[in-house]
């Protein structure tokens, strides 16, 4: 039986209202309210003296590139980067190579993760054959494969009726779907927000309300089916408007933020820095504070990275031939901490329910809380803590992030999953 004894830490953990300065048990994987005497003598003990722990944080939204861009990130490199960025469990997309939708394919990317995987990572299946929009992939036999829910992230299906068929396959096998909002017809060749800044630089622009057309058809679909339905990355201030209508009808609708499009707007393209081209864009600040008061007031469920690595000769590019992305989860807590907490004033635990126990839910795992009985999954982090972003020596395969050489704030100490100890003072273990 092994047993790890952390003290002294601020334990917060949203899901069961604790909030203190204390002890937290860890035995055979799983969290206790106590240890024995004889093993605490023989526990691993950790002094978190200044420091947070919280659940081990969850992100329902990466790319680990594997099967077929390995050359960009790699199951294994891909969950490194989530330890150090405080990350025990993840959903990865299906837009791979192949990509995911068939039940061999899941059972390709299951292996790896057993594998190569230093954290829980769960994979996600396509809504349609090929990701092409037209027919429905085997959603019955990727449920029995294991994913946790269906999308065509990166793309967005277009055919209302296919969705509509995709909606109640996914209410009969009770599995979110979830959707990049993005009408193709009305952002064909846009690389940016469309606004004052695409003018300026002479770049094509994508309206949001190419985003808010997908948000509202998904919420006519969600009230006529009764299927959950989670959009991805929202970037747009309509779209928040339509999403917070909606919940107060009680559409089982939910949605997520991006730690990029919390703190960065579209004036940050002014240098045609493709670090800052992702899909959807960076957009106004209107829209970036709206999507903040949806964080604020619950409209917003979570958020999520988007983590999408490409290696440099793809992203040193005339921005128009760019590929969209940007990685994610090594400056995501600090980010958030930095935007919603310090300048908006969120409360601590708030924001690591964001983090933890609210992505969580929608895709349904057994993750995102400290109470007894629960894995042993645990992030330490030092709040204050400022260090430098340096992408390059970074865990992920990959360096495309707009923060690369700056300071930050908010420092992940110790990642721990099931009880043993996977990151711990900028190493994986
Ligand atoms: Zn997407």
């Amino acid at each position: 039986m092994s047993s790890l004894w952390i003290s002294n830490a601020r334990v917060i953990d949203p899901a069961s209202g604790r909030d203190e300065v204390g002890n937290l048990f860890i035995s055979d994987g799983k969290i206790v309210a106590s240890l024995s005497a004889a093993a605490k003598k023989s526990a691993k003990k950790i002094d978190a003296r200044g420091l947070i722990a919280c659940p081990g944080l969850v992100d329902i939204h990466v790319h680990f590139r594997e099967p077929g861009q390995t050359h960009k990130e790699t199951i294994a490199t891909g969950s490194q980067a989530a330890a150090a960025g405080g990350f025990t469990s993840v959903v990865c997309m299906p837009n791979t190579s192949p990509v995911a939708d068939t039940a061999g394919t899941i059972q390709y990317i299951n292996d790896a993760i057993r594998r190569d995987a230093v954290v829980k990572v769960y994979p996600t299946g396509c809504i349609t054959v090929g990701m092409k929009g037209q027919s429905l992939a085997p959603i019955g036999s990727l449920k029995r494969a294991g994913v946790v829910a269906i999308t065509d992230d990166g793309d967005c299906v277009q055919n209302n009726e296919v969705m509509r068929r995709a909606a109640e396959y996914a209410k009969m096998f009770e599995l979110p779907i979830m959707d990049h909002c993005q009408d193709a017809s009305m952002t064909q060749g846009a690389v940016m927000n469309e606004g004052i800044m695409s003018i300026r630089l002479g770049l094509r622009g994508w309206p949001n309300a190419a985003e808010d057309v997908i948000v509202s058809r998904n919420v006519i679909l969600s009230t006529y089916t009764g299927a959950h339905i989670h959009m991805q990355h929202i970037s747009s201030r309509n779209s928040v408007e339509i999403l917070r209508r909606a919940k107060a009808r009680g559409v089982h609708v939910t949605a997520e933020a991006t730690p990029h499009h919390i703190a960065l707007t579209d004036a940050e393209l002014a240098t045609y820095d493709t670090n800052f081209k992702m899909n959807p864009p960076l957009r106004t600040e209107a829209d970036r504070q709206e999507i903040i008061a949806g964080l604020r007031d619950g409209t917003l469920d979570c958020i999520s990275t988007d983590h999408a690595p490409h290696t440099d000769y793809e992203k040193d590019k005339e921005f128009d031939y760019a590929p969209n992305g940007i990685l994610g989860l090594e400056t995501s807590l600090a980010v958030t901490l930095q935007v919603l907490v310090r300048e908006n004033k969120f409360k601590l635990p708030y924001v690591i329910d964001l983090m933890t126990r609210k992505p969580a839910e929608i895709v349904k795992l057994q993750a995102g809380t400290l109470a007894e009985g629960a894995a042993g999954d645990v992030c330490l982090f030092d709040p204050d803590e400022e260090w430098v972003y340096q992408s390059k020596k970074g865990f992920s395969k990959s360096s495309n992030s707009p923060w690369n050489g700056e300071t930050l704030k908010g420092r992940v100490k110790t990642t721990i999953v099931d009880g043993r100890i996977v990151f711990a003072n900028g190493k994986i273990k």
